[in-house]
């Protein structure tokens, strides 16, 4: 595709007129929103402008607790884990709230070698993750783009006792079609980037040099890696540069363009918040920095107007906040996070990290954290490997379909964790949840749940359905 003949799809007059000038909507307009969301179809671009601009304390809980239902109603109590893999800081961009920037000299700069890649993934693997996010700055030591081909290989490699990484998701810059068929032929899982922000002025204005000024080369990104086979994308706004709720309209302008062209719209959201950043004021002072309710409102707004795209949360959030929008509709969560290369082998840390993290817990932790909360975690990775990627997925998981695959696979991947990983007291504590889970599921579900338990008991791994 040329991008150059593409008409950039996001109509910032549209959103304005969307977000201004409106009468504040009666309570009776927005529980008529509520009921729409609750049958699974998703809402309007005007309706989320509705939303977004709720004030009123008793309409918002009423909004998580309609968000809340859709998750339930979707997603089950499943939670999928997954650690972020930072392979190299070099950069050649300037954006002004990242630490990987060009001009920043206060970083230690480093490309990890394919061997201390493979040290970082045992000690993921050991931790018992099966889904890594490989993450790059954009630039590559000498080999160029093969170094990132190669990382992905090297990752599949690495086996560890029992354990291997099953799903690679891949949060690398933007690339040429030709550049995405050679990441979707080394058999990644989803490719993410995020549009930082969809404001064209604000998005000029934190980016000030290196091939990331182009914005509608990164607005385009998605529409390329589809084109090249990449089936499953991630989308995302960097949250505290621009108006949240221009941010959340754009997205939809988004996710209607890919649907429109491409018959699916993006496998996952991202909802990064700008943290702390060394040397960089605006991360440090987000101009439109969201209070924790607003982010909220904005987690629960994206669950009811797109039900079957995953949400995403990172460590950058502290676990209150994580807890609180588990409830409302993340979907996908990273624990035991580093955004250095080389922050899980390592012990002694230079000055390399992305940005700080609100969530430092182990990955043990908060597996029994949220396992207390109710939740299941899951390492499931079967759908891509079975190629229910895009449109495939999307045509199961709309009538429900779906959910006959996660649940089972979640509690299977579950106890496979528990018995490879697991102390006794996570293996008592994850015992209980299996058996009040295989209680509460219907009876389709609970025969094929049994069967992939007896099989991971036996000694069988990687079982799924
Ligand atoms: N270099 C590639 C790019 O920019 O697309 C991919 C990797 S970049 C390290 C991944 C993401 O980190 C960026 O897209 C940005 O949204 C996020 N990020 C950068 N600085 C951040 C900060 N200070 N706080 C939170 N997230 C940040
Ligand atoms: Fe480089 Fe990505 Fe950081 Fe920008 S966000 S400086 S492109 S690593």
């Amino acid at each position: 595709m040329n991008h150059e003949v593409d008409t950039p799809f996001i109509d910032e007059r549209k959103i304005e007129e969307a977000l201004t000038n409106k009468p504040a909507p009666s309570s009776s307009q927005v529980r008529e929103i509520f009921a729409k969301a609750i049958e699974l179809k998703g809402i309007n671009a005007n309706e989320v402008a509705i939303l977004s601009q709720l004030c009123d304390r008793e309409l918002i809980s009423e909004l998580f607790n309609t968000a809340k239902r859709v998750k339930t109603e979707i997603y089950g109590p499943r939670l999928v884990l997954f650690a972020p893999l930072y392979i190299s800081n070099l950069c050649g961009n300037e954006c002004t709230y990242c630490a990987f920037r060009a001009s920043n000299r206060e970083l230690m700069r480093r490309a990890l070698t394919q061997e201390e890649i493979a040290a970082e993934v045992r000690v993921l693997i050991n931790q018992g993750h099966k889904r890594v996010l490989l993450v790059a700055g954009e630039s590559s030591p000498s080999e160029g783009f093969e170094y990132v081909l190669k990382a992905v290989k090297t990752i599949y490699e690495v086996k560890s006792n029992r354990g291997e990484i099953r799903r690679i998701n891949v949060n690398v810059a933007p690339l040429s079609i030709e550049k995405f068929r050679e990441l979707k032929a080394v058999n990644i899982g989803t490719y993410q980037v995020f549009q930082e922000t969809y404001h064209r002025k604000t998005y000029s204005q934190v980016h000030t040099a290196g091939k990331k000024r182009d914005y509608d080369w990164r607005l385009f990104a998605m529409d390329r890696a589809m084109q090249a086979g990449i089936n499953d994308v991630g989308i995302g706004p960097l949250l505290g540069l621009y108006d949240w709720r221009f941010e959340v309209l754009a997205m939809l302008q988004h996710i209607a363009h890919l649907e429109e062209r491409f018959g699916v719209g993006p496998h996952t959201i991202s909802v990064p918040r700008l943290e702390p950043a060394v040397g960089s004021e605006i991360a440090a002072k987000p101009p439109y920095a969201l209070s924790d309710l607003d982010f909220c409102k904005l987690v629960a707004i994206l669950r009811i107007a797109v039900p079957y795209t995953g949400i995403i949360m990172s460590t950058r959030e502290s676990p209150e906040i994580r807890r609180t929008t588990f409830a409302l509709g993340v979907s996908q969560i990273s624990a035991g996070s580093r955004t250095n290369p080389a922050g899980y082998s390592e012990q002694r840390q230079e000055q390399a990290a992305q940005f700080q993290l609100g969530d430092h817990r182990s990955m043990a932790e908060v597996i029994q954290d949220v396992t207390k909360m109710g939740f299941t975690p899951s390492f499931c990775t079967a759908c891509y490997r079975l190629g229910r990627t895009g449109r495939d997925f999307m045509d199961m998981a709309k009538p429900g379909e779906i959910k006959n695959h996660c649940d089972p696979n979640a509690l299977s991947t579950y106890l496979e964790y528990l018995l490879d990983y697991g102390d006794t007291v996570m293996q008592n504590e994850g015992e209980k949840h299996i058996a009040a889970s295989l209680e509460r599921m219907d009876a389709q579900q609970r025969a094929i749940s049994t069967r992939l338990l007896e099989a991971v008991r036996s000694g069988k791994r990687d079982e799924f359905v």
